[in-house]
């Protein structure tokens, strides 16, 4: 589903991803670990092309994603998006931010897009939230309709950039259980995380970078035990 090959990315003069190399399968958990600063994040944003790779070629559900003829709204509508802060749209209610794309981009008609949300904030438990906006939601709540929001849309992929770490730790819970419930599902799911307990129970696979490359990938009963 996911091809890196030789993937390098610099900022001016920084490298900030070398030659990384690695795949991942349809449906595949795969839990990205690594220190501050190893290029996590940018790994993850090149498969969204949020960042531009600087050479190497990453393959997405087929598409090449340096190729300059795709289109690249419609390529990132099949990739959902959970960054560490919500980046909810603050004039708009939990609903309106779950709803606003399917209708906006997959020009549902209105009154099916926000039957289609309310649905989806009704199984993470946000029916009651529906209509509030951000500021009157908890941290762990605005995740949640974060994480919905980008569900939705229906997408193959969903990337996440540390959904937890921004969130006070009782709702680190509520945000996690959100997210196993996901890893069961058919998903392929590449997830930036600190929480330990969390990447070794869901990981189908961990990844591990340090200093902008990819040290080691392999499954969490491994990876954990090793000295
Ligand atoms: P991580 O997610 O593992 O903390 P990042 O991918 O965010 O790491 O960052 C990797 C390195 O690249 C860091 O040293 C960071 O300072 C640098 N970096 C990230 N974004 C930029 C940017 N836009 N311009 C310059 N350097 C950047
Ligand atoms: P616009 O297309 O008007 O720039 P969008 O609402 O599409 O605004 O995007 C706002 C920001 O979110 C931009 O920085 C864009 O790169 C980013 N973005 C849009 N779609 C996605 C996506 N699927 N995944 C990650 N980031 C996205």
């Amino acid at each position: 589903m996911i091809v890196f090959e030789k993937v390098s990315k610099r900022y001016r003069s920084f490298q900030a991803l070398t030659e990384v190399s690695g795949h991942i399968r349809r449906g595949e958990v795969v839990v990205l670990c690594g220190p501050s600063g190893s290029g996590k994040s940018t790994l993850v944003r090149t498969v969204n092309r949020l960042e531009e790779i600087s050479s190497g070629r990453l393959v997405v559900d087929g598409v090449d994603v340096s190729d300059r003829r795709v289109n690249i709204n419609e390529f990132r509508r099949g990739i959902g998006f959970v960054a560490q802060q919500f980046n909810l749209f603050p004039h708009l209610t939990a609903l309106q931010n779950v709803s606003i794309g399917l209708y906006r981009l997959l020009k549902m008609p209105l009154r099916e897009a926000e039957a289609l949300a309310m649905e989806h904030l009704s199984r993470v438990g946000l029916a009651a939230r529906a209509h509030r906006y951000p500021a009157d939601l908890s941290g762990g709540e605005k995740q949640r309709v974060a994480i919905v929001r980008a569900l939705a849309m229906n997408p193959k992929i969903m990337l996440l950039d540390e959904p937890t770490s921004a969130l006070d730790p009782e709702m680190v819970g509520e945000v996690l259980n959100l997210l196993r419930t996901l890893a069961k599902g058919n998903l392929t799911i590449l997830c930036v995380t600190h929480e330990l307990g969390f990447a070794r129970e869901v990981g189908d696979t961990v990844w591990f970078m340090d200093g902008g490359r990819l040290l080691e990938v392999a499954p969490p009963d491994r990876f954990f035990s090793s000295p």
